[in-house]
């Protein structure tokens, strides 16, 4: 038996480049990983994929990234005999925290020991990006800068090692509908990338957080004012970053006091009716090990 964790990610940059011949836009983001992870449980079976998944509503089927995740390497390993994968759900779904990418790099790094198959960290990514573009984040976790349509990756210094509060609003963003609307109405301003990079770089986590911007974040808002509400409540609170993360509709704030933190998701918890977890940010090396 073999358990792994899949770790949720915020996006501390999020800049549209522009559209791709193959349907997908051209993206630059910096992403960093959560303490927040779904667990999977894996065993050796006889034959074929079995998932239970502890969420009612959440497919337990071929659908389910995990399910793909997992089929992809044993196809791609020729293994004969099957799993079992247990998914303990944590990360909120359809949040913009990519639970699913989670799932599917957990399952990767899970099948890979499970049954020895000794695929190397790139080799997994070069699968995982054929299952969804986080899924070479999801599993290398940390601080990274993403290209491409997000798979292509550049490790970064760790930004920092500060509390999270995630607050997600109880409405449905679809990824594909905040990506029309954006290039229906795109933006005239963009982060400043390269001043966000060079500060990383330096350790100069307030200049960071000042930088930190999503281009999606205005688009979501403007359908889901909650959105801007939640970010309000946060900076009140205390938060020296309060954005959302990837399309929506999560909005997160990073606090540099752990108490700070704390009373803030009782607020949350409290006022709103958002889904509110306490969290940290991680670094790489824990999420390498999967644990
Ligand atoms: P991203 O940040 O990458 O846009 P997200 O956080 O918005 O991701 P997910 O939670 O990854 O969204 O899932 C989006 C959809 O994918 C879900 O509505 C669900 O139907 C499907 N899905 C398939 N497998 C999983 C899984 N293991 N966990 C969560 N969702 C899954």
């Amino acid at each position: 038996m073999v358990a792994v964790n899949g770790y949720a990610k915020i996006n501390l940059l999020l800049d549209i480049l522009g559209q791709r011949e193959d349907g997908y836009h051209e993206i630059a983001t910096v992403m960093q990983s959560l303490a927040l992870a779904d667990t999977l449980t894996l065993t050796k079976q006889e034959s074929g994929i079995t998932l239970t998944v502890d969420l009612p509503g959440l497919e337990a089927d071929e659908r389910n990234l995990a399910y793909r995740a997992a089929a992809l390497l044993m196809r791609e390993c020729g293994v004969r005999g099957g799993v079992h994968i247990r998914i303990d759900k944590r990360i909120p779904i359809a949040a913009g925290l990519a639970g699913g990418s989670a799932d599917a790099a957990a399952a990767l790094r899970g099948v890979n020991e499970l049954y020895a198959l000794g695929q190397s960290d790139a080799e997994l990514c070069r699968l995982g990006a054929q299952i969804g573009s986080d899924v070479p984040f999801s599993l290398m976790g940390g601080t990274a800068l993403a290209t491409g349509r997000g798979e292509v990756l550049e490790h970064l210094p760790a930004a920092f090692d500060l509390p999270v509060v995630l607050a997600k609003p109880p409405v449905a963003v679809s990824t594909p509908w905040a990506y029309r609307s954006y290039d229906a109405n795109p933006p005239t301003q963009h982060p400043d990338r390269a001043a966000f990079l060079r500060a990383l770089h330096a350790g100069d986590i307030a200049a960071c957080l000042r930088m930190a911007a999503n281009v999606l974040e205005p688009i979501t808002e403007a359908a889901h004012p909650v959105v801007g509400d939640y970010r309000a409540r946060l900076r009140a609170a205390g938060a020296v970053c309060a954005m959302m993360s990837g399309s929506g509709p999560t909005v997160f704030g990073i606090f540099t006091d752990a108490d700070d933190a704390a009373r803030a998701a009782e607020m949350m918890r409290q006022e709103t009716d958002a889904d509110v977890h306490l969290t940290h940010t991680m670094g790489r090396s824990a999420v390498g090990r999967g644990i």
